[in-house]
């Protein structure tokens, strides 16, 4: 599933394909994509004549601002942009297509047929789901080491979770949770409320950048991502345990594991990421 540095990637290339066009029709070739309004007739309709201004994003999901109207979409597991000129063969699993008066096209595809798209009133889309119980924004300014505390502090949870859930902090998944708590050196079964003010400014600094280098390098291509000019991107590459099980450590040279934490496959190096707190050698 793409991932904040994928998505962010996404944004950025669609913002250079599409702002300022203007829509003309668009055809939905599977209904079960367009989840507002119900009926994807009325979804058409009300594109019309809507030109594109700006395309954003908000964790996982990317936000098309018209003049009346913002599409919010979510590429879910394999969804994918292309801009194509409207001779171009229609490629198969294509669900949705947004008719420019250019002559181009925006079309949609997804194998997985997982992807979403809501469409709302400008401005409104905030409010309403799937955007309104979001949490910290991790690229912002408002993301500060004091408010990234705030929503750690006397959690029970175990801190993997509670880094993918998306109502505490946005746009991490698997992929860079794994990525971050290894660069902070902290095991993934960790209470979150049991870390020390270190440990919280050490996975602080490493959520930043691990998002920020990923977003430089155009995201991970670890399954079928591509963004929206068919480009792959090469933080996979990068990636020091996501990936790399039973493989040494880049750090230490420990065999790197696979486990199972909150449902989702996790790699962790044993070794620089230990379960339990040292304790005091003093007896
Ligand atoms: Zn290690």
């Amino acid at each position: 599933m793409p991932e904040l540095p994928e998505v962010e990637t996404v944004k950025r290339t669609l913002s250079q394909l599409v702002v300022g066009k203007t829509i003309g029709n668009v055809t939905v070739h599977l209904r079960r994509i367009i989840q507002r309004p119900e009926e994807p007739l009325e979804f058409s309709m009300m594109l019309q004549g809507e030109t594109i201004r700006s395309v954003e994003r908000r964790g996982k999901f990317l936000r098309f601002l018209m003049d009346n109207y913002t599409m919010v979409s979510h590429l879910r597991m394999e969804g994918r942009y292309g801009v194509y000129d409207s001779k171009d063969p229609l490629e198969t699993h294509t669900h949705v297509v947004f008719h420019f008066t250019d002559g181009s096209e925006l079309r949609y595809k997804d194998v997985r047929q997982f992807g979403t798209m809501h469409l709302f009133p400008l401005g409104q889309e905030l409010e309403e789901q799937p955007l309104k119980k979001l949490g910290l924004e991790p690229l912002d300014d408002a993301f500060t080491l004091d408010a990234f505390k705030s929503k750690l502090a006397g959690r029970s949870t175990k801190i993997k979770p509670l880094l993918l859930n998306q109502e505490y902090i946005v746009g991490l998944g698997n992929i860079y949770v794994d990525e971050s708590l290894f660069l902070a050196g902290i095991h993934p079964e960790r209470e979150a409320g049991s870390l020390s003010r270190q440990e919280l400014a050490s996975l602080y600094e490493a959520i930043l950048s691990t998002l920020n280098d990923a977003v430089a390098a155009g995201g991970s291509s670890v399954k079928s991502y591509v963004n929206g000019q068919g480009e792959i991107g090469l933080f996979q590459h990068q990636l020091k345990v996501y990936g790399h099980k039973g493989e040494p450590c880049p750090v230490c040279g420990a065999h790197i594991e696979k486990s199972v934490v909150a449902g989702r496959g996790t790699h962790v190096c044993p070794n620089c990421q230990p379960l339990k707190k040292q304790r005091s050698r003093k007896a």
